[in-house]
């Protein structure tokens, strides 16, 4: 087993049995539930809304050349300049380059899963730049020093209590300050770091290609001060975020939201069409788009796994999956976690590592069922499954586990002639350990269903 599958065996194995990590995952993803299932009522056919945005999005992924050199075209006209990416050290390499270009060394941040991708805080504070995540829940894992838990909930490991002892903590304020107070505090002590930062970095929900523009979506009004206080703006999108046309908002927005956080639609929803003009009061002097690749074309080659790039990440698939629930986002060891994690991350860190996390599923299908882009996310774990399997990954002793199992179903005599108890010391042999410690294992009767037909039947003709 390699160390990435070990590290998954070993924290699954020890977060799933934590009481007080399930209580808080419950609790939050309760919440959740309760706000999605409200915010769906909104819609008088939810399913055809899903089914437009299915085919939109599959659309333009089997088009995306197209409409990336649409946007392309449309974005540059107006000024602001695209740069491609092909991996994540090409992205790293460019945007350092635009930061020690602009001599800057203050970096605003609005939270964003692809700068996670990218290593981004890390890189510029090697660099000695001042980065600051400005989104509350980002800002929160930023000060203690983690990574976002969750796609669209950063901190949604964290109590109250945790969150108020760490501002105590880091900046002395009252020991069980409500969670009220720590916000005007972060609000207060970030609006001076927008006015000092000289950059702001954002991700980017939508590339909309017929006007070369990004479209941002966000509930607390640090994304707009991101973007628009700094003299430079650079927006960081995977290649798979474009939609064809500025209309394609009206389906996609309310979804995310829905989706994301069961709202109606999110507090502010901003739409950039390049850096600000002369005439213009704010918005930055250079803004450019960096296109990331990193893997997503090769996940294209892929005619099934293709569906994922369709994700408009809205964390949906995590709340439902019994397995998140139960291991939480750390397990994983990667940025994108639960369901969508576990199809795109063997194809964007490896599959020879990573082609476990494939396999951490019950496949109960309720992550597709949630997904408001329809991706089978189910199905194509098991098109991920056999491509491990074709490419020779599992480990060799599961392979001989899987192969004697094979022969034993096969063959009448092996399920007939050794004994129960032979046959529950060879289990105990081979599936004691994968098992694990806090289950039993499952033991074979000591009569076999054959055994006692033949009683029953023998019974019965001599009755
Ligand atoms: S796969 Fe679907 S449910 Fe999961 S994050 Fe992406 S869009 Fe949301």
């Amino acid at each position: 087993m390699n160390s990435t599958a070990y590290y998954f065996q070993e924290q699954a194995a020890r977060i799933s049995f934590d009481p007080e990590h399930r209580r808080r995952i419950d609790f939050n993803i309760g919440k959740y539930d309760q706000a999605v299932l409200r915010g769906k009522q909104h819609y008088r056919d939810l399913e055809l809304a899903k089914c437009r945005a299915a085919n939109l999005k599959s659309k333009t992924i089997n088009k995306l050349d197209t409409y990336l050199a649409e946007f392309e075209r449309n974005f540059t006209s107006r000024g602001g300049k695209v740069i491609w990416a092909q991996s994540e050290r090409d992205a790293q390499k460019e945007i350092l380059q635009i930061i020690k270009k602009a001599k800057a060394t203050v970096i605003v941040k609005q939270k964003s899963m692809v700068t996670e991708e990218l290593g981004l805080n890390q890189l510029l504070e090697k660099n000695r730049r001042e980065v600051f995540e400005t989104d509350l829940g980002e800002y929160i894992v930023q000060l203690a020093g983690e990574k976002p838990y969750h796609i669209v909930t950063p901190a949604m490991h964290k109590s109250r209590e945790d969150v108020s002892a760490l501002f105590h903590e880091k900046f002395g304020i009252a020991e069980h300050a409500p969670p009220e107070e720590i916000a005007a505090f972060v609000r207060e002590k970030l609006r001076k770091e927008f006015i000092r930062a000289d950059v702001g970095i954002t991700g980017a929900n939508f590339l909309i290609a017929d006007c070369g523009a990004v479209a941002l979506t966000e509930n607390e009004g640090n994304g707009i001060l991101t973007m628009a206080f700094p003299r430079i703006h650079i927006a960081v999108a995977g290649i798979e975020k474009v939609i064809p046309s500025l209309e394609d908002l009206d389906l996609f927005l309310p979804l995310l939201a829905t989706f994301g956080t069961g709202q109606r639609l999110t507090a502010y929803n901003n739409v950039l069409f390049g850096p600000g003009k002369p005439d213009e009061q704010s918005g930055p002097e250079q803004m450019y788009v960096v296109l990331l690749d990193n893997h997503r074309t090769e996940v294209l080659n892929y005619k099934e796994q293709r569906k994922a790039l369709s994700c408009i990440r809205c964390g949906a698939c995590l709340n439902g999956c019994p397995i998140y629930r139960n291991i939480g986002g750390y397990t994983y060891g990667t940025v994108y976690s639960g369901p969508i994690g576990s199809v795109i991350s063997p194809h964007f860190k490896g599959f020879k590592d990573y082609n476990h996390l494939s396999f951490a599923s019950s496949l109960c299908g309720k992550c597709s069922e949630e997904c408001p882009v329809k991706i089978p996310l189910h199905e194509l774990l098991l098109y991920n499954r056999r491509e491990a399997v074709m490419r020779k990954y599992p480990a060799f002793m599961w392979k001989k586990a899987i192969q004697g199992w094979n022969f034993v179903m096969l063959h009448r005599w092996t399920l007939d002639r050794p004994g129960a108890s032979l046959k529950n010391r060879a289990i105990k042999m081979v599936a004691k350990k994968p098992w694990g410690p806090r289950r039993t294992l499952p033991k074979i009767a000591q009569k076999s269903f054959k055994e006692r037909w033949m009683e029953q039947q023998s019974i019965n003709r001599n009755a």
